[in-house]
């Protein structure tokens, strides 16, 4: 999948959210500026979270709920292994019901679940990403 501006990802997030039936973990991967949160907005909204009460449960997980669906984007930006992201309780939103997006998912990689959806971001250029779903 290729997208040629940030409005595409969107969309193609848009249309990923639509089919989530709400306990997925999705994992993205792909370097800075690649688009992974771009793509988040769109999941988010696709899954019908149209009005957020947004709320950072701490700094890096940010919990998105509306008519009892929840999505909670979980940044791991600045976690640099497993034993920082045990220590802080990050690990226990994986085992709770929602869908969970995960950025720099590498950090946490062998603690994902097996069914976890696995998106990959590349830049090609300055406004051309590829996208690549991996199951
Ligand atoms: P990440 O979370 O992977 O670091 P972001 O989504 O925060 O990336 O940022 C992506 C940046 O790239 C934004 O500034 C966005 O405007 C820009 N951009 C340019 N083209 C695209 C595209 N096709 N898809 C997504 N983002 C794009
Ligand atoms: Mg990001």
């Amino acid at each position: 999948m290729i997208t040629n501006s940030p409005e595409e990802t969107i969309a193609f997030g848009i249309q990923l959210g639509k089919r989530l039936a709400g306990n997925e973990t999705i994992a993205l991967y792909g370097e800075l500026g690649a688009g992974k949160t771009t793509l988040i907005k769109g999941i988010v909204k696709g899954f019908g979270i149209e009005k957020t009460a947004k709320s950072p449960s701490f700094v890096m997980i940010t919990e998105y709920t509306a008519n009892g669906k929840v999505i909670y984007h979980i940044d791991l930006y600045r976690i640099r292994n497993i034993d920082e992201a045990e220590n802080i309780g990050l690990l226990d939103y994986l085992t709770f019901p929602g869908v969970k997006v995960i950025e720099w998912a590498e950090r946490i990689e062998e603690l994902l679940p097996k069914e976890t959806l696995r998106i990959t971001l590349k830049i090609i250029s300055d406004k051309t990403r590829e996208i690549n779903i991996e199951e």
